[in-house]
């Protein structure tokens, strides 16, 4: 296969760890016959120096021209007082938006080579995590109607969550279809005791739950959902949630890692196009070092081809050389353990690719 890939490494140490991703899947390419053909494009704090602003239009059609879209890390220290029109962070809000990226994934593993790093005693989490938040990203109470006014001479703020009965099959769907193509168990999180929105939100996933009557379904709240991620994270395989109540928990679940070097992320339209990055910022305090860890960019190209390019062999292969690296006792600063071999970003990327 033959597939264009827009790369937009960004800021800090967004380029290290994206040329580490890019050489490991050059050698899925080799193995695997594929070909993968990178467009690289300025984003955040580097487009802001050279365009004045942080993603420009022609860049901006690069990325829905691609395949899929392949993120580092976008701002630092350096742009934190820009306007707030033109700050960063404000080229990802653009991208998801006109890619129509309404679908958040974010994986949840704990290798079990790695659970001393979790603030988790040894009794929950000594088998690993494993599990999956499905966000709906692009609706809800972060998009719905806001508004401050004075009545009665006391000031009185509102945010409304709107949530229609399509967006929550969409997000549904998608939800459903991961649980297919992991251990077919899912839980949708809602506060529907409550909320109007998560009433709806029950009615449709009960809908879509008898399409796929191999998935094995519950309905959970939102905050026993926050408790049994502490107390007992490993019931879960995939859980689905509205976008405020899924930015919170997908915060919480990263934790429960211990490494925020180790998780990638995806975030997916209605098409295959896709956006994938790890999940942490541009860790301008190690920029230009060699030390950051580049596995979560790495395991971002994985679910790249699991989700955008339904390489699920390829994907499995990445996966599985990473694990074999830790496995054979090699760690970045961030993970490293008494007794391990300690090695850089460049060597860690070498070290995945050789295990392809
Ligand atoms: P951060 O995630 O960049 O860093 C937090 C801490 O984790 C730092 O100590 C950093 O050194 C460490 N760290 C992060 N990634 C690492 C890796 N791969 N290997 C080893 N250590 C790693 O968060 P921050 O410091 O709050 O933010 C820095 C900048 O990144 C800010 O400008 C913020 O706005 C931006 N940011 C961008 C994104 C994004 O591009 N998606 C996400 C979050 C933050």
């Amino acid at each position: 296969m033959n597939k264009n890939i827009t790369v937009l490494s960004g800021d800090g140490i967004g380029p290290e760890i994206i040329r580490e991703a890019i050489k490991v899947l050059d050698k899925v390419g080799e193995k695997f016959g594929h070909t993968f053909n990178y467009t690289y494009v300025d984003i955040g704090g580097c487009s802001i120096d050279k365009y004045g602003v942080p993603i420009t239009d022609e860049n901006m059609q690069k990325c829905k021209d691609a395949d899929s879209v392949l993120l580092g890390a976008v701002g630092g220290p350096k742009w934190d007082n820009c306007p707030s029109n033109i700050r960063p962070e404000k080229a990802l809000l653009a991208v998801r938006k006109e890619l129509g990226l309404f679908a958040n994934l974010r994986p949840t593993k704990l290798f079990p080579q790695l659970a001393n790093a979790s603030p988790l005693k040894q009794e929950i989490v000594g088998n690993g995590i494993d599990l999956l938040i499905v966000r709906e990203l692009t609706g809800g109470v972060y998009f719905g109607e806001k508004k401050t006014e004075v009545i009665n001479g006391e000031v009185l703020a509102t945010d409304i969550m709107p949530y229609s009965e399509s967006e929550i099959e969409r997000i549904g769907r998608v939800a459903f279809e991961t649980a297919m193509k992991r251990n077919k168990k899912l839980a949708s999180v809602d506060k529907a005791n409550v909320l109007e929105t998560s009433r709806l939100w029950r009615k449709v996933m009960h809908r879509l739950a008898e399409e796929y009557p191999e998935v094995e379904y519950s309905d959970i709240l939102v905050d026993n959902t926050a408790m049994q991620l502490i107390k007992n994270p490993t019931q879960f395989d995939v859980l689905v949630t509205e976008n405020m109540f899924g930015d919170i928990l997908s915060d919480e679940a990263s934790m429960l890692t211990g490494s925020i070097g180790m998780m990638p992320s995806a975030s997916l339209s209605s098409t295959t196009l896709g956006m994938y990055e790890p999940i942490h910022g541009s860790a301008p305090d190690i920029a230009g070092l060699d030390i950051a860890n580049p596995l979560g960019t790495i395991l971002s190209v994985a679910m790249m081809l699991r989700y955008s390019f339904d390489m699920k062999e390829e994907a499995d292969a990445i996966e599985f050389a990473v694990n074999k690296t830790l496995d054979d006792g090699y760690r970045t600063g961030d993970i490293m353990q008494e007794g391990k071999i300690k090695v850089g970003c460049k060597k860690m990327g070498d070290l995945v690719r050789d295990r392809i």
